[in-house]
């Protein structure tokens, strides 16, 4: 039974996990919702969050989005990979990529031949063998016919918000601006409404927190409860700083590991993005904005255009993700450290999910139970993920390192190194966001090198297996080099005003 009711959704918060719901359903479902999403200029946004990857793409189809002006409007660049320096050793550095390394047959990843190749003297890097890799390496870019880069961007995300929110408003999104004063609960347990500190009572049927690492309602007024997952991740700090860039901006990010965590570098066409994450067991507010700070001397990044930003987190997850009528999207969610930069994607999954079960006709718990179940599932595939770069490490200089290496890992991570050690073997299950490529890129750039490959290498005569990487690497390599510098390609695709 349907009934013709809209639906009042009301979105608690304007950061990017606001607006970018704001965005998707004003657009998608405008027939059955009226939106009204509240934001407080007086608080502002978490003010990071720069650095996307390829799904994004398909949250800017969706809304019909023209990539080059979104490019412009947001001061974007093209993101190929996040280069990995100092994880596996102080002096390593590996790239990964976006792209598929070599070719896989369906018995057997690429890196089952790569491996036979290599102990038979006649294989290069493996990323050599994967055109986003080489590309990124040699700052080229460009939008290939037929098969293209796989890419991302790097956006500044204040600005993504404003263009996202002229987006909404244009759909028919109201914006209330000012600070939430209660989350009222109706007899029943639901959120009934939103009263403002001005007084003004916002009444609604559906209600998302964006409320940032608050979540004023899944937690402050619904109590939902949070998994803490901090002895899997200990980083619990980030200085963010936004410099003045000094030279053209690299096709990807640097996560650049440090004695007790990592710092980020972010190109944008206009400035660059810096952050250190760090655990404040092994390293104070202080010595993380030293270090912070030196490091971005030794770079000459010396022109800061906004002040050093702390900001304190706790790694975890909110135990619902959906509750009665409350849905949480972005860091009031939960929180894991952004390495791989996946929480953008995270808002984006959530919001697709909650397209798919939007609740047009009152709240079903089966959708409930969904939502969260789906949710969780993919939460702890990334946690596993990030937690890969760290307990692989082959570091033992300082006390943050011994102790990243002597984790006890969940049994799913422990399995998927357990298979990839034993066999060289790596699966993607239930759509997964890191398929097969991302988790053997890491494993392999961590200094996980498989015990044996599959005897289908064994079955490709030597002379074959050799014309067969050479034809791979000489087409990346004919490729990158046809490509123009990603600074050029920037100027005549997207130029800033
Ligand atoms: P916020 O930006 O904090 O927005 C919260 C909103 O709620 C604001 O509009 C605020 O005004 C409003 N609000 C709060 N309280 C009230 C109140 N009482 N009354 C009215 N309004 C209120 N993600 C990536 O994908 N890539 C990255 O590279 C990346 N880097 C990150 C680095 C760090 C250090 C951190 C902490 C996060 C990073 N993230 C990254 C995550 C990303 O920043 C967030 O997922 C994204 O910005 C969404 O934040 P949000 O909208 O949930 O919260």
């Amino acid at each position: 039974m349907r009934t013709d009711k809209r639906q009042r959704v009301v979105i608690a918060g304007g950061g990017t996990a606001g607006w970018m719901t704001a965005a998707a359903i004003g657009r998608t479902l405008k027939n059955v919702a009226d939106v009204t999403l509240i934001e407080s200029e007086e608080i502002g946004t978490v003010g990071v969050g720069e650095a996307t990857i390829p799904t994004l793409l398909t949250y800017n189809r969706l809304l019909g989005i023209d990539e080059a002006s979104f490019m412009r409007e947001v001061g974007g660049t093209f993101k190929l990979g996040i280069a990995f320096e100092n994880w596996r050793t102080p002096d390593h550095r590996y790239i990964h990529s976006f792209g598929i390394t070599g070719k896989d047959h369906w018995t057997a990843g690429f890196q089952h031949f790569w491996r036979r190749g290599e102990a038979l003297g006649m294989a290069e890097e493996f990323g050599d063998y994967c055109l986003e890799l080489i590309a990124a390496e040699e700052g080229r870019f460009a939008h290939l016919p037929k098969l293209g880069l796989n890419y991302a961007f790097h956006i500044d995300s204040s600005a993504f918000a404003r263009f996202l929110r002229r987006m909404a408003e244009g759909d028919g999104v109201t914006r209330k601006e000012g600070r939430i004063g209660t989350v009222d609960l109706g007899d029943d347990g639901d959120i009934a409404s939103i009263t403002m500190q001005d007084g003004t009572v916002i009444e609604g049927d559906l209600f998302i927190d964006c409320t940032g690492f608050r979540a004023l309602l899944m937690e402050g007024a619904l109590g939902v409860g949070y998994d803490d997952w901090t002895h899997l991740l200990p980083c619990d700090r980030a200085i963010a700083v936004q410099t003045k860039s000094v030279r053209d901006p690299v096709p990807y990010t640097r996560a650049v590991a440090h004695e007790a965590g990592w710092r980020w570098q972010i190109p944008l066409q206009h400035r660059t993005g810096n952050g250190i994450v760090f655990s404040s067991r092994f390293m104070s507010e202080d010595e993380g904005q030293a270090k912070l700070l030196s490091l971005l001397d030794e770079e000459g990044l010396t022109e800061r255009m906004t002040e050093l930003r702390v900001i304190r987190f706790r790694t975890g997850t909110r135990r619902s993700h959906w509750h009665r009528n409350c849905v949480a999207i972005g860091l009031s969610s939960g929180f894991i450290e952004p390495l791989e930069s996946t929480s953008i994607h995270l808002i984006q999954r959530s919001i697709h999910r909650l397209l798919q079960m939007f609740p047009h006709d009152g709240v079903s718990r089966a959708d409930v139970d969904e939502f969260n179940e789906q949710t969780f599932y993919e939460l702890e595939h990334i946690r596993d993920f990030i937690v890969l770069h760290y307990v692989l490490t082959e570091r033992e200089d300082t006390p943050f390192w011994r102790h990243m290496r002597r984790l006890e890992l969940p049994k799913t991570l422990q399995h998927r190194l357990d298979l990839f050690r034993e066999t060289g073997r790596v699966f993607r299950a239930n759509d997964q966001l890191f398929a097969e490529n991302s988790w053997t890129q890491v494993m392999l750039g961590q200094g996980l090198t498989p015990e044996t490959y599959h005897p289908i290498a064994d079955a490709m005569p030597e002379e074959e297996l050799r014309g067969f990487l050479r034809h791979i690497r000489d087409n990346v390599t004919k490729t990158v080099a046809q490509l123009p510098t990603h600074q050029d390609y920037l100027q005549r695709y997207c130029p800033q005003a």
